[in-house]
Parts: structure tokens; sequence; C-alpha cells
């Protein structure tokens, strides 16, 4: 990855992608006490465009509120600098990956005197998942990792460190032959998968667990925008059980790279239609309201808006 052309920005000046590099007494590499965003630009009719850059600009600010760093920068300059990585790199369909971390000033704990940091790096991504693996969906395991409480760490905070957690869960269930891994919170209710929200289906209704465990995903609140205000359907946020997924209707995944992803079989069992579907791996149906739903993400997220989506125009910058 460090070998490219192109630029990231970083405090306000533009470095060449190769001479891009810090101390490795930077605090953050340490101790994980930092956050970072995971955006999306995506090619659309009138040209280029960030999605939702200002939701997750504003995720970006209150977890460094949160996480008590002083970011010299507000919004409007961390929105600038994302356009400019797309125009300055020359991308079309793009990853952006903001980043605020402590300087290598000290290694305390106390992290006085500490300068904060803010860079922004943005890669090439077209379709990052296939049509097909996106018609097919996933294979997860319940994790035996759980995922974060809200008294250990802090949950709407996008924290570099909380990602130990991901990668034990995803790597741990990857090595046991599954794709995913569905995380339960430390009361033993679903929380999320390793870095995407969950969704169940079931009688007609969408349920998502309540925001506790569980990260604040943008992607899930374009979802419950969309299965409301487009599809009418009723979605309730609440605890949710892990058996509440081998029984529902259908089920998936929602997050900024994954996008819209079903979730076919969790702990062995077939969700929904596909119980008695003599292969796992068929795609899941045309009418269903998984693929209702990637067809309205995917049209919003590259501006094909037309009369029935216009609402969501705000959704997109101009790069
Ligand atoms: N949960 C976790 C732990 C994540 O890392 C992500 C990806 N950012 C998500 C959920 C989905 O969030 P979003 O839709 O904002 O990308």
């Amino acid at each position: 990855l460090y070998d490219s052309d192109g630029w990231i920005w970083l405090d306000g000046e533009w470095l060449p992608w190769r001479e891009a590099r810090t101390h490795l007494l930077t605090h953050t590499l340490h101790y994980g006490m930092g956050c970072f965003e995971g955006v999306r630009a995506y090619a659309g009719p009138q040209g280029t465009h960030l999605f939702r850059v200002a939701e997750h600009t504003r995720r970006l600010l209150d977890s460094t509120h949160a996480l008590d760093m002083a970011l010299p920068f507000d919004e409007a300059a961390l929105i600038d600098a994302q356009r400019q990585c797309l125009t300055r790199n020359g991308l079309r369909n793009a990853y952006l990956k903001p980043t605020v971390f402590f300087g290598a000033e000290g290694l305390g704990l106390r992290a006085r005197g500490l300068t904060v940091h803010a860079m922004v790096a943005a890669w090439d991504l077209g379709d990052y998942i296939s049509p097909e693996a996106a018609s097919i969906g996933l294979r997860a395991l319940t994790s035996s990792w759980a995922r974060h409480h809200v008294n250990i760490s802090l949950c709407r905070a996008k924290t570099n460190g909380h990602y130990v957690n991901s990668m034990l869960a995803l790597n741990t269930a990857v090595k046991a032959g599954f794709d995913e891994a569905i995380m339960l919170d430390p009361e033993g209710y679903v929380a999320e998968a390793s870095a995407a929200n969950v969704f169940l289906l079931r009688d007609g209704a969408l349920h998502t667990p309540e925001v506790t465990s569980c990260l604040q995903g943008i992607t899930r609140d374009s979802v419950i925008r969309l299965a409301r205000d487009v599809l009418g359907l009723e979605v309730r946020e609440r605890r949710i059980t892990r058996d509440e997924l081998y029984i529902a209707d259908e089920a998936f995944v929602t997050g900024t790279a994954a996008e819209i992803l079903p979730l076919r079989e969790l702990d062995g069992r077939h969700i929904g239609a596909r119980a008695n579907a003599p292969k796992p791996d068929v795609p899941i149906a045309e009418d269903s309201v998984t693929a209702n739903l990637q067809r309205l993400y995917r049209r919003v997220t590259r501006g094909e808006l037309g009369d029935d989506l216009g609402a969501f125009e705000s959704w997109l910058t101009p790069a």
C-alpha cells in the first residue's frame, strides 16, 4: 500500500504518498487511542461525489470529542480535505480514510502535551463486492469474542483500538471456514458483525440492535431511512437474540465497504426462505426486501436518484 503514486493530506499539507511517514514513537501506534472513518466516493451521472461525508465527518468529530482529543480542524476543513483528496489523486470511485492520531511527543498515558494530527488518504475502490457475492451473501459464525461494553470503551467512537476485538472475531471465524463473525454484546444479545451492522426481517418488519455495543453505522441509518421512507417498512431498534437471526425471514449486514450483504447462514442454520434450499449458495430472491434495499442503496450511492429518491440528494457532496 505504501509504494504508490498520489498525495496524502496531513494537517493541511499535501505529502507525496511515499513520503507520508510518521515517527515510530507515535503515541497512537503504541496504545491505539485515535479514531478514523471509512468514507466512499462514487462516480455518478453528474461526476464524482462523496456519500454522506457530512455524517462521517461529524462522527469523526464526535469520536475525537468523546476520546478527549483536541483536533485543530473543523468540519469544513475536513470535508474540504476529503474532496481535494479525490481531485488531487484523480479518483472517481474511491475509499477514503480520514484518521486522527496523537503525535510522538511522549508515551505517557496522561497524553499531556501531545499534538493531535489529522490525515486523509484515499485510493481507488470500484465494486468492492462482486454482484454474485452480493447476491449470495455470507456464512457467519456467532463469535466467542464479545463486542465492547459501554463501560469498557466508548462504543459511539470509531476508535482504532476497538479493531483488535473486530480482528479477533473475524479471524477466528475465517480460520474456522466462515466468511464473517456475528458478535454478541457482553450480555449476550446480538451486537454486529466484525465491521458491519446487522438487520433481520421477520413478518415484514425490520429489526436491528439498538446502538449500545454496536457502532452507529451510517449505512445502518441509510438503510433505516430507505426502508421507512421508500419501502414503507416498520423498523425497530431493540435487543435481539441470536436465535432470532436463525429464524428470521431474511438477514443482512450493512457497512460503507460491504454496503448491504445478505446473511445467508448463521451457525449452520440457513436463514429464511433458504431453510429448505438444497444448496446454500443460491442468490437471494429478486423480490426479497434485502434485494430491494440493495437496489435502492446502489442507486442512492451512485447518484441515480430519479423522482422517487430525490429526497436523498443532500447525501451526495460533489468532489
Ligand atoms: N460496525 C463496525 C464495527 C464498523 O467498523 C463499521 C464500518 N465503519 C460499521 C459497523 C458500519 O458502519 P458504517 O455504515 O458507518 O460504515
